[in-house]
């Protein structure tokens, strides 16, 4: 099957049998609820720009597996020059979209279940990665949207899985029968599991022995038996439920979180990657997190561009673009913008390939890189806000700007230049409103702090991969502790 069209996208989430919650309610027909819309029309952008002819070369590639033309999200890197356009193709996508366009997970999963099933089989003579490539060329041929299902809830964080009080709180199978296994658990903070046809579990963490049970990595539909959805709140959500657009700010597109409920699921043994080969949980999950961490260089700076934008305009309205603070502040706002889209640059670029034959940001510095954007958003955020102006928290409702009594007040007090609508200018102030609290990713902020691993998980990957004896040895030859003979006498 070709690529699908954005329209084709949207029309086949209809025929999933989802059973998804929210506010409270099971939901029937999502793909038309206001709340969850933007955020299929996030993902829809994805199927839209490959068949953009001037985007074609970033926004698809040919098939590994089939030589066929694929969507580069449901692709496998094939050069650094792939990991290159798969970050410049996130960074467009998130200036199209101002979100999260959530397809990034599922990309990123299908690379490491790659490259590690292949390790697993070299080592165990088992079969997995033959598996895993017969179920990529049929996600691959339907251009289905693939959610990566890693983050475990954890329960007690100082516990390891097989010793909490609730055994349930890392995904673990349950059963091991002739034609599949079981799995149980659930999956927290899931971003897109709606929107997707399939779900790629993994594991969430380095697991021992006693953990076996937990390594488990397998493919599920989204609607499959046992599969319960429960839909993410967001802040500012019910604005979406309103009349008008102007108070939801980016009022097309949004990012989606869920918590993903696994209760007894059956997976059949052709979609199940891993199970019970504890020694490569930590190599599914770093090279993983090595992926998205390099995809937080695309889409971070992409959504920075438009809240830089978006100061700008407001500098623009409110008379001021000329002011030196305001132009050193947009300076820097640009500076960090370049500086997260550098370093995803640079992981891929010293990209390199596994023994599978596909290849793998460079695992340091595209930690370096999320844990730049770890803090780079919350600064973007303040600069927006401080250029706004403190109306990016009070301006009025839009049923108040279009009441027939006060109306008249808000067009006439909220105006800044002359030549600009106030209705503009307020569009301005809540876009800003909804990218920076909420709404978006679902907040630029949190999403940038948590999503692909909170600040911390970066730092133990940033102590791992340095080679600390190097610079100590340097610091000894310079400081004459060791002898070198490549000094001219
Ligand atoms: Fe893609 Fe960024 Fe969303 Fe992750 S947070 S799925 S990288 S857009
Ligand atoms: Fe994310």
């Amino acid at each position: 099957m070709a690529l699908k069209t954005a329209k084709e996208y949207v029309e086949s989430l209809r025929r999933l049998k989802l059973d998804l919650y929210m506010f409270g309610e099971k939901v029937e027909n999502w793909v038309d609820n206001p709340v969850i819309r933007p955020s299929i029309n996030a993902v829809a952008m994805t199927y839209k720009v490959a068949h953009e002819p001037e985007l074609e070369e970033l926004a698809s590639t040919e098939s590994m597996l089939t030589g066929e033309k694929v969507n580069r999200f449901a692709s496998l890197f094939k050069s650094t020059d792939d990991l290159v356009k798969k970050v410049k193709l996130q960074r467009l996508l998130g200036q199209r979209t101002g979100s999260c366009f959530q397809r990034c997970v599922g990309m990123d999963a299908v690379n490491a279940v790659f490259s590690t099933t292949y390790e697993m089989d070299q080592k165990y003579g088992t079969e997995y990665h033959q598996r895993f490539r017969a179920w990529l060329a049929y996600v691959q041929g339907n251009d289905l949207c693939v959610q990566g299902a890693m983050t475990d809830v954890k329960g007690d964080r100082g516990l390891s899985p097989s010793k909490q009080v609730d055994l349930d709180m890392f995904v673990h199978v349950v059963e091991r029968r002739s034609d599949g296994i079981v799995i149980r658990g659930a999956k927290a903070n899931q971003t897109g599991t709606v929107n997707s046809h399939e779900m790629l579990v993994m594991p969430t963490l380095r697991m021992t022995e006693e953990d076996k049970d937990y390594a488990v990595s397998c493919a599920i539909p989204t609607d499959a038996e046992g599969v319960h959805l429960i839909y993410g709140r967001q802040s500012c959500d019910t604005r979406k439920l309103e009349e008008g657009d102007i108070d939801v700010g980016n009022y097309a597109f949004g990012g989606q979180e869920v918590l993903t409920v696994l209760d007894n699921v059956f997976v059949p043994w052709d979609r199940v990657f891993m199970c019970g080969e504890h020694d490569f949980s930590v190599m599914m999950v770093e090279r993983f997190a090595g992926y998205h961490r390099q995809s937080y260089g695309g889409c971070k700076p992409g959504i920075g561009d438009v809240i830089i934008g978006a100061a700008a305009a407001m500098a623009d309205y409110n008379g001021v673009p000329r002011a030196a603070h305001i132009r050193d502040k947009i300076a820097e706002m640009n500076h960090l913008v370049e500086t997260l889209h550098a370093c995803g640059l640079a992981c891929s670029t010293e990209g390199w390939k596994t023994s599978a034959g596909n290849y793998q940001s460079d695992i340091l510095l595209a930690n370096v890189c999320k844990q730049n954007v770890t803090r780079f958003p919350y600064e973007l955020c303040r600069l927006a806000e401080d250029i706004a102006g403190g109306a990016v928290v009070t301006v009025p409702s839009e049923k108040d700007f279009r009441h027939p009594v006060v109306g008249k007040y808000i067009e006439k007090y909220l105006k800044g230049v002359a030549d600009v609508p106030t209705e503009d200018r307020i569009r301005m102030l809540t876009l800003i409103h909804c990218m920076s609290f909420g709404l978006t990713a679902p907040s630029y902020r949190t999403e940038s702090l948590h999503g692909a691993g909170s600040p911390q998980a970066q730092r133990i990957m940033i102590e791992r991969q340095t080679d600390m004896d190097l610079k100590k040895r340097l610091a000894r030859s310079l400081a004459g502790i060791d002898k070198r003979e490549d000094v001219l006498a």
